[in-house]
């Protein structure tokens, strides 16, 4: 999947896809659908998941700063409490809106 473009309207993340579609994220939902190990929890290679207990997140932490686009294949988002590992790869994002 490929975006031909991504705006950041208000609160939300616009995203134009290749295919034709369009899908707008609410920047709350993007930020605790963060991919990060640090939010989204470490996998061992016997499948374990270990995951942070669920964070008291400040406002900020939903406040988009901005965004940049990787290697054509994801969106790195940074936020404004400082976050910013979260690679929010597309096909990932095709199914959160799907979700
Ligand atoms: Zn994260």
């Amino acid at each position: 999947m490929r975006a031909l473009d991504i705006q950041h309207i208000g609160s939300e993340l616009a995203i134009r896809w290749a295919d034709g579609g369009e899908n707008f994220f609410p920047l709350e939902k993007l930020r605790r659908a963060c991919p990060c190990a640090g939010c989204s929890g470490e996998v061992d290679i016997l499948g374990n998941v270990y995951k942070n207990p669920d964070k008291v997140l400040a406002p900020a932490a939903f406040e988009l700063r901005r965004f940049v686009p990787v290697g054509g294949y994801a969106v790195q988002l940074f936020w404004g409490d400082g976050h910013n590992s979260g690679i929010f790869a597309f096909d990932y994002l095709k199914r959160l809106a799907a979700a």
